[in-house]
């Protein structure tokens, strides 16, 4: 039984940069160079996935390898069958489910899709990014929206998974052309997405542009609201959003690579944070409260979520209603997305927000 939601157990095999011949903008130069040489071996792979493995424990019963932070199908040939051939190896013996992998919208065609053939290929994220084509050409992609449509096409006809990658705070964007993005992206219909906001890292592109003043990253209040925007519309079309906030790049945010940007070790819990304070703020609206103290109840894993960072989000109820104090206690029985105030009252959930696009 899967204990986890659903989630499946990644095991994440990081290809930084390989079988990238672009130079994005926002993407640090200095590492692909640096780690072009560094390419894991079948070996490293085989070990890698094997030391997760033993991490993996009863919580999650499905499992699957990720092949991630390059562009995958632009790797050689002989590269991704013997990338994929170590991971198969796991998948015949039951000890994975599956595989996934990252790649650009312009590596997908027909020719590049029979390399798969045989493997255990389950799913494949598209680096979309975005859907506007100036935006994509000011962020130096390589690629227009429509090579993002046509391979979602070609990888819908062979039957993948698919997840799409989009990024907030890219040069030239706004809210109306991010928003006309998640539009489009919804339309693509694929099974899940991830959001990212744009960090500046050092030695990219737009870390000269940042330097000169030619590009302005959005702040970081402004990027929550943003992706929860998207978040809610995603949600609203039953996309499921696996992750909002910067993963590939942690380890830059550790050696100190990023310059500037609207990055947070905790962005996602950061817009879950903002959700539960507009249901907090609907609830204590539209229910009106007579009384100068409030106990709100929630999910005992979402009391984090409802109280924000440093408590920000009790903080700002109480000065907004005037509030002497606001508990918050659990209630294991709502749902994790739900919100209540205490002893009376309807349970509010996500459902209940308005979404702006
Ligand atoms: S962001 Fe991805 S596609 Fe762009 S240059 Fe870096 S590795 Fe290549």
């Amino acid at each position: 039984m899967n204990t986890d939601g659903g989630k499946p157990f990644i095991i994440p095999v990081f290809l930084p940069h390989l079988g990238c011949p672009h130079q994005c903008a926002f993407c640090d130069q200095q590492a692909i160079t640096s780690v072009r040489q560094k390419s894991p071996s079948p070996g490293d792979i085989r070990n890698l996935i094997n030391r997760f493995l033993r991490y993996k424990g009863q919580r999650r019963s499905t499992a699957q390898v990720a092949f991630f932070g390059g562009n995958f199908l632009g790797l050689t040939p002989a590269r991704i069958h013997s990338f994929l051939a170590v991971a198969d190896r796991f998948v015949q013996d039951g000890k994975i489910d599956g595989i996934r992998f990252s790649t650009r919208p312009d590596t997908i065609d027909d020719e590049r899709l029979d390399l798969l053939e045989g493997h255990q290929v389950a799913a494949v994220e598209l680096g979309a990014q975005s859907m506007d084509d100036r935006v994509l050409a000011l962020s130096m992609r390589g690629h227009t929206a429509a090579d993002t449509v046509s391979a979602v096409g070609l990888l819908k006809k062979n039957g993948y998974e698919i997840g799409l990658q989009m990024m907030v705070g890219l040069p030239g964007d706004d809210k109306d052309r991010l928003y006309a993005t998640g539009r489009k992206i919804v339309n693509l219909k694929p099974d899940f997405v991830r959001i990212y906001p744009t960090a500046v890292l050092k030695n990219s592109r737009l870390a000269e542009w940042y330097q000169s003043g030619k590009y302005r990253p959005p702040t970081l209040e402004k990027s929550i609201t943003l992706v929860k925007q998207l978040f809610l519309y995603f949600r609203k079309h039953d996309i499921s959003v696996i992750r909002m906030g910067l993963q590939a790049f942690e380890n830059s945010a550790k050696n100190g690579s990023i310059m500037a940007g609207p990055y947070h070790p905790a962005f996602g819990h950061l817009v879950h944070s903002e959700l539960f304070l507009d249901m907090a703020r609907l609830l204590l609206r539209e229910k009106g409260h007579h009384r100068d103290a409030v106990t709100l109840r929630v999910h005992p894993r979402s009391i984090s979520k409802i109280r924000g960072l440093k408590n920000s989000n009790v903080d700002a109820l109480q000065k907004e209603f005037d509030l002497r104090t606001v508990r918050v206690i659990p209630g294991p029985l709502l749902p994790k997305e739900g919100l209540q105030i205490a002893e009376s009252g309807p349970v509010v959930t996500y459902s209940n927000l308005d979404c702006d696009l």
